[in-house]
């Protein structure tokens, strides 16, 4: 079957007991055994739950995995992932991860003797470092948040799997529809289905897919373990957005695709990305390994700060607003709200300066975005886009 009817089958099967053609939501936190440690199935929500297997085997399938883990959000499946590792162990990390993930590794895991080192994984010159530093985990992300760098996958799973490293990409911007990590090689697809996959902004998710029963075992291990679980009413929820991902994904990918050349036209933007854009300095790679581009849109104005406020606080339709990935268009100021958590210095090693914006363009009609962006523009003094 094809990944749009994956979406909406596997996983989907009607109710075996009642027919019902959309599933129910198992509201319980435990289930009657028939002999003491005998079950159906299912014993503890915290390690287990029907909505949480039907959502994993939809998001295994369009992954492209053998098995999927769902998590509360995206930073319990990064937990998950990062509660496998030991004091001393070393993480080499694309330099340019979610604040979050920055945030994560500096504050709480580093403090258990968790060692990170950060790599521009955009620079082939410098995947030697897996094979010298032999790290006991690789992390990517690709496009990265919000710089949309993008990543060659396959190039850095294939120097990593000489050395025997594993590696994992957060797949969070991308989501399944347009790019499948462990098809590219990784071992590890990680999302934040929250954003893409979810879609529809109304709940938080976290999955970490694998082909590797292993690391499978260990992320079902630590969803019990460490209490990192979903939901099943999340879990449900993320089940019925995932079905018109395709349909998102792909209006997202045009609208951001519109709107970012219309401002690669504006005297007021010093630079604007979205990874299939011709001027992107990573599109060829970002066409290799993805079917689309999504619809981030990240563009630094030629303007301070106080331009920059005036213009996000002066939009209508965008909503001002952390998060990415739903059917409705948000603006984000990356130096004041996302990367706030990362140091000015950090920060602007990366790029990330005051004058920096990224859109998460919705599924509106593109014509009432570009108005929209236009006149906020024009209310703080820089030149339009219409
Ligand atoms: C949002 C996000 C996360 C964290 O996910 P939550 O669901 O907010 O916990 C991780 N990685 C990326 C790239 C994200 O955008």
């Amino acid at each position: 079957m094809k990944f749009e009817t994956r979406a909406i089958h596997v996983g989907q099967e009607p109710d075996e007991q009642t027919g019902a053609v959309m599933p129910p939501i198992y509201a319980t936190s435990t289930f009657a055994q028939i002999r003491p440690g005998e079950t159906r199935g299912y014993d503890y929500t915290r390690s287990g739950n029907p909505n949480f297997t039907r959502l994993g085997q939809t998001l295994a399938s369009l992954e492209g995995g053998g098995h999927a883990t769902v998590f509360g959000n995206g930073m319990a499946a990064i937990t998950a992932v990062l509660s496998t590792l030991s004091s001393g162990d070393l993480v080499l990390a694309e330099e340019n991860v979610y604040g979050c993930t920055f945030r994560i590794f500096a504050q709480v895991f580093e403090k258990f003797g968790l060692r990170v080192r950060y790599v521009d994984f955009a620079d082939p010159g410098q995947y030697g470092t897996i094979a010298e530093e032999r790290p006991a985990l690789v992390w990517l992300e690709s496009p990265t948040n919000p710089m949309l760098k993008i990543l060659d996958i396959a190039a850095i799973s294939a120097e990593a799997e000489k050395v025997g490293v594993p590696v994992l990409v957060d797949n969070t911007f991308a989501s399944p529809c347009f790019q499948r990590p462990l098809e590219l090689g990784a071992t590890l697809s990680l999302s934040s289905t929250t954003k893409y996959v979810n879609g529809h902004s109304d709940c938080l998710g976290g999955v970490v897919v694998t082909n590797d029963p292993a690391w499978q075992d260990k992320m079902i291990f630590a969803q019990k373990a460490v209490g990192l679980n979903p939901s099943p009413f999340d879990t449900w929820l993320v089940q019925r957005g995932v079905k018109t991902l395709s349909l998102r994904m792909n209006q997202h990918h045009a609208n951001a695709l519109a709107i970012a050349e219309r401002f690669e036209a504006c005297a007021a933007v010093k630079w604007v990305r979205h990874p299939f854009l011709a001027s992107h300095p990573h599109v060829e790679v970002a066409k290799k390994q993805m079917s689309g581009g999504s619809g981030i849109v990240t563009l630094e104005l030629d303007a301070d700060l106080e331009a920059t406020t005036a213009f996000v606080s002066g939009l209508e339709i965008f909503a001002l607003a952390e998060s990415l990935g739903g059917i409705e268009s948000l603006i984000d100021h990356p130096a004041s709200m996302t990367h706030a958590s990362i140091p000015r210095p950090e920060r602007e090693k990366v790029g990330i300066y005051d004058g920096l914006v990224r859109l998460s363009v919705g599924i509106e009609h593109v014509e009432d975005l570009i108005a929209d962006l236009d006149q906020a523009l024009r209310g703080a003094g820089l030149s339009g886009i219409a």
